[in-house]
């Protein structure tokens, strides 16, 4: 009988590994053309500010509308178009698309303050040798000003970063382009090395607010976002928090002095007319 489980215990793990070598494997044919296809669009969450519930601004989120498997999250296909290189044409795609959506918003609520727009670059675009004169063409061309943009780059990617490729990063952040440290805390960076980056906002991860998510929050978390949030404001840092779920969450990282939440408390990714909705009520 053991021997019967265990072997349809294999025979299960194959028909798993046979069925994501499948999906992998249609991904991956699929993924070149598909930017041609126009089947990539891109979702926008709000980014608010803790002290007064207005947004800030929005990250762009690509989604991939695949015509057989229906809607995929990035985590579904961005590894693979790093691999295949896609993701160069592919973020240009992002970059040009938000920037254009950016100021469609922009013009239409110009006594709101300027509203930005996040955007993500992966390990493979900020290696890109036209990383710098592509933004500056797509910001040129639409006529957003450099301030309105933050390019998000994970604290993995830039673990042990050398000068070449801080350049562009540091060109882009003296035109006024915001640098965002994405997923922070998790990559086990050195936070001395902080300075060295030309970044202004750290975008703390989802993690240390799912520790807050427990009633009463934990209190190890709450020190730690506590510290990370005074380093980052004595390095004159904003910092943004990610995953936030709950009012009790949002009220906990506004006392604690964040300046920026993202979340589904607030929305979900969404259709950018959600963004003019939220811009024309003035707050979330
Ligand atoms: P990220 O940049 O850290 O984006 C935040 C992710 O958290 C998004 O997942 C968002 O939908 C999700 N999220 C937001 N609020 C909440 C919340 O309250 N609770 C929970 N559980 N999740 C929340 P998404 O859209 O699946 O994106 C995943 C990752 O894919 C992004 O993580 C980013 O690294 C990458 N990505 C997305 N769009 C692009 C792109 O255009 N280019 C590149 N290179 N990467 C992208
Ligand atoms: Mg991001
Ligand atoms: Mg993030
Ligand atoms: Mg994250």
């Amino acid at each position: 009988r053991a021997k019967a489980a265990g072997g349809n215990r294999f025979a299960l793990a194959d028909a798993e590994a046979d069925a994501r070598a499948i999906t992998r494997h249609g991904l991956t044919t699929a993924l070149p053309t598909a930017l041609d296809r126009g089947e990539f669009f891109i979702e926008y969450q709000p980014l608010v500010h803790l002290g007064d519930g207005s947004v800030h601004g929005a990250e762009a989120l690509v989604r991939w509308c695949h015509p057989q498997h229906g809607v995929l999250g990035p985590d579904r296909f961005i590894p693979l178009a790093e691999h295949t290189g896609l993701i160069v044409p592919l973020g240009r795609w992002v970059l040009e698309e938000s920037v254009r959506q950016a100021n469609f918003w922009q013009e239409r609520h110009t006594d709101g303050g300027p509203l930005r727009i996040n955007v993500n670059l992966s390990p493979t675009q900020l290696h890109h040798p036209r990383l710098v004169a592509e933004t500056v063409d797509v910001l040129e061309r639409s006529g957003l000003e450099p301030g309105a943009l933050c390019l998000e780059v994970t604290e993995s990617a830039l673990i042990g970063a050398d000068d070449d490729l801080l350049k562009p990063l540091r060109q882009l952040a003296e035109m006024g382009v915001d640098i965002a440290l994405d997923d922070f805390g998790t990559g086990y960076s050195n936070l001395a090395n902080l300075r060295r980056l030309p970044v202004s906002v750290l975008k703390l991860d989802r993690s240390f607010t799912q520790g807050m998510q427990q009633h009463p929050a934990d209190p190890v978390d709450l020190k730690i976002v506590e510290g990370i949030v005074s380093l980052a404001h004595s390095l004159d840092l904003a910092v943004t928090v990610e995953g936030v779920e709950t009012g009790a969450q949002a009220e906990q990282l506004r006392q604690i002095g964040c300046d920026t939440a993202q979340g589904w408390y607030y929305a979900r990714p969404g259709a950018p007319d959600r963004i003019h909705s939220l811009l024309l009520a003035d707050a979330v």
